[in-house]
């Protein structure tokens, strides 16, 4: 057996790295970061697509406690947010405590030794007494099965793998989907291929973005005044919080927003057909609202083509959409999101009864606040089920859980987990706490533009259920997950420990 830690941090994004500078600042050093990759940042490692950029302001789209007064444009791109992330690594001193090439290929909990073993890529099997695993909503690519595709002579890859030694110049490309990162991606390559055929099978709403440099005055005044910064962010993130209650409780409201979306195709598309086509059917903000100031005027050019309804089958170089339309291409760039709902890293964990998170959620996600689960003691997901936005940064929403990661160690240290020993002591939700918590947040998804607004769309599960986004602000999020509520777990003590000498699940009222 290999090295035993006090707390395994899976992933090195936004969710890995926040919690490690969360741990030093516990006061917590006894812990390692394992990442499948040879570098920090996440998404934003893997994402190098050309175009892609953050669609919430980088301002508000970063760390409250590391703020950035340099962030060279409202919206910063990749290369921008992936140095940043570099730098947080560097600036708190997480780089002792990084694994690299470590993929996590199974936890598995010892009910007798009250911790986790995991096998990772690295060789050695590690122990630990928490797991937290911020593996990321977003990071494992889908590529729709299509007939015919193995067989493609050409160049496929996805929008999240993006092969840079491929040239694209002068090549016939199809793009497949319509989702933020392709919306990124045809304004970015339309001028370079000879010809692009978007295919498109539901088309998104998409607002202008208001993109441009931040003046160097600017980046001078948030240096010299770093309260200029947070003013800023304070402003961004109000009126996101301002914008929730449409979304959630009052959708037809957005008929306003409509009327602008509606102009913004209108501005772009001079021809009536394809202004039609590029009309959505659906209420906006049922899907994800996009924003892009260069998405239509790329698809007005003359090079490209929309065809609708996706890619039905590759028949050799020949694409043949779902309304017959057959096209040559040299490449195929599936824009075409990530698993959500079926969340891979649940197929590794296996609990307390000796099942996979992915079985016990075979008959649908739950959670108990967006962290813990069921069955699964000592176990911690950063941003899981039902914490996803649709409007505002991913990152107050981790940093929320940050804080429920802290007073959760903090609750465990009080029960004895130190005192008495590694590993003597752990923390599992109660079922009753979880079936609640989900009954709360399903009954406010009713209202919601997602569940009612006429699409459907990744945020839902096989069986319709929203299992990914969060029904309310950020704010009523940030109070959720302030502290961690004894009431809904149940203490777990190892024979032996200092406070009972035989496994006992003890209820704390
Ligand atoms: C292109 C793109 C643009 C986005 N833009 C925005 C935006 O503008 N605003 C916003 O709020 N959100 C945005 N998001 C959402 C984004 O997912 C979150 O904002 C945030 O980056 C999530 O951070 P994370 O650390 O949870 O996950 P990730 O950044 O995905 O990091 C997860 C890490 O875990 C590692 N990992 C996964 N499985 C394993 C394993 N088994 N073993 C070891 N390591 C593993 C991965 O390699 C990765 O490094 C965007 C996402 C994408 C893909």
């Amino acid at each position: 057996m290999g090295q035993h830690v006090r707390v395994a941090v899976i992933g090195s994004g936004f969710g890995g790295l926040g919690a490690a500078v969360r741990l030093r600042r516990e006061g917590i050093t006894d812990f390692v970061v394992l990442e499948r990759a040879g570098s920090v940042g996440g998404a934003w490692r893997d994402n190098s697509y050309p175009g892609c950029a953050c669609d919430v302001p980088s301002h508000l789209y970063s760390f409250s406690f590391a703020p950035n007064p340099d962030w060279p444009r409202t919206f910063s791109g990749q290369r921008h947010i992936r140095a940043y992330l570099e730098h947080v690594a560097d600036t708190f001193g997480l780089r002792p405590h990084l694994r690299f090439h470590h993929e996590v290929l199974l936890m598995r909990w010892d009910n007798d030794a009250l911790r986790w073993e995991i096998e990772t890529t690295g060789g050695t099997t590690l122990t630990a007494d928490v797991v937290v695993s911020a593996s990321g909503p977003l990071s494992d690519p889908k590529v729709p099965e299509i007939p015919g595709l193995a067989e493609f002579p050409g160049k496929v890859f996805h929008s999240a793998r993006w092969d840079h030694g491929y040239d694209l110049r002068g090549k016939r490309v199809a793009v497949v989907g319509t989702g933020a990162s392709a919306i990124q991606i045809v304004p970015a390559i339309q001028p370079e291929v000879s010809r692009l055929t978007l295919f498109q099978r539901t088309a998104p709403w998409v607002l202008p973005r208001a993109d441009r440099a931040i003046t160097a005055a600017e980046r001078r005044l948030h240096r010299a005044l770093p309260v200029t910064a947070a003013l800023r962010r304070q402003l961004l993130w109000s009126v996101r919080e301002l914008q929730v209650q449409a979304f959630t409780k009052r959708p037809k409201e957005l008929g306003l927003v409509e009327t602008l979306a509606k102009a913004n195709i209108a501005r772009s598309v001079k021809d009536p057909a394809l202004r039609a086509r590029l009309t959505p059917s659906y209420r906006i903000g049922c899907k994800r609202i996009l924003l892009s100031s260069s998405y239509y005027p790329a698809l007005a050019r003359p090079n490209v083509q929309v065809v609708d309804g996706g890619l039905a089958e590759v028949r050799g170089s020949t694409l043949v959409g779902a309304d017959g339309t057959e096209v040559e291409a040299d490449a195929i760039v599936f824009g075409t999101g990530f698993h959500v709902t079926d969340m891979p890293i649940a197929e590794r964990v296996i609990g307390a009864d000796g099942i996979t998170l992915a079985e016990v959620w075979k008959g649908g996600v739950t959670s108990l606040r967006g962290a813990t689960a069921a069955g699964f003691p000592n176990w911690m997901t950063i941003v899981g089920p039902n914490t996803g936005l649709g409007n505002s940064s991913m990152v107050l929403m981790i940093e929320s859980h940050l804080n429920y990661l802290a007073d959760y160690l903090r609750q465990l240290d009080g029960l004895g987990g130190r005192d008495a020993g590694r590993g003597r002591v752990a923390l599992v939700p109660r079922a009753a706490a979880v079936r609640g918590w989900n009954e709360r947040v399903q009954r406010r998804m009713e209202r919601t533009v997602w569940n009612t607004g006429g699409c459907t769309s990744w945020y839902l599960d096989e069986s319709g259920h929203n299992t990914t986004l969060w029904p309310g602000t950020t704010a009523e999020f940030r109070r959720a997950t302030r502290e961690v509520n004894l009431a809904e777990y149940e203490v777990i003590r190892a024979a032996g420990s200092a406070r009972g000498t035989e496994r006992e699940k003890e209820a704390v009222q």
